[in-house]
């Protein structure tokens, strides 16, 4: 998956913690470079967020939202009206 922003491929996949960051955009999950997170400080607002604590760390599980901060699962997405 490439990032969002730049579509720069992730390359040498480091075992351990990877500096991409994951995260979803209209309900895409989406891939962004550290590149990208440093020119962008504010890239988490474009982010969708969790309709139940708020926090920008989901993945789109099979179609549905799953956070990964408080355990939420469902279809519903604060903001946007799909
Ligand atoms: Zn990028
Ligand atoms: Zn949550």
């Amino acid at each position: 998956v490439p990032c969002y922003r730049c579509g720069r491929v992730q390359t040498d996949p480091v075992k351990g913690a990877s500096p991409w960051a994951r995260g979803v955009v209209k309900k895409e999950q989406i891939l962004i470079c550290p590149d990208c997170q440093q020119e962008h400080p504010q890239w988490t607002g474009e982010l969708d967020r969790c309709p139940s604590c708020g926090g920008t760390r989901l993945s789109m599980v099979m179609g549905s939202l799953v956070c990964r901060q408080c355990g939420y699962e469902g279809e519903e997405l604060e903001g946007h009206s799909l």
